[in-house]
């Protein structure tokens, strides 16, 4: 199926392409346990940025792997390039339209240690 989503403000557009059911992590990182965001990973081919490129920001902290990317309007991190998962885009669950109707299970990730909780995710 089709979902879209986005940013608070509306600027930052994406759609992607996704399963009815889907596995959620929920990681406890300094920086997502900040903001509460639930990862829902899609590969890069299923993603499309609808609108809004020239207002994403870029925050990179630690190894730099992840690219943080936030609307840099209302500062909403709807989506962006996680260092567990190179070849897709981490959106955020909670920034999906409302009325989706895909069904979520979450799994708790472990990003306090990230080598460790990577390696028993694959
Ligand atoms: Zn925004």
């Amino acid at each position: 199926m089709i979902a879209k989503g986005g940013c608070h403000c509306g600027a930052v557009r994406f759609a992607i392409e996704v399963a009815t059911s889907v596995e959620l992590l929920d990681c406890n990182c300094s920086i997502c346990a900040r903001t509460g965001y639930l990862h829902l990973n899609i590969p890069h081919a299923q993603f499309k940025l609808l609108q809004g490129q020239n207002n994403l920001n870029s925050y990179r902290f630690g190894t730099g792997a992840a690219e943080h990317l936030f609307c840099r309007i209302c500062g909403i991190k709807s989506f962006y390039q996680p260092r567990s998962h190179p070849d897709c885009w981490s959106v955020n669950f909670t920034c999906l339209d409302k009325g989706h109707g895909i069904e979520a299970v979450t799994q708790g990730f472990d990003g306090q240690n990230w080598e460790m909780a990577c390696g028993n995710l694959r």
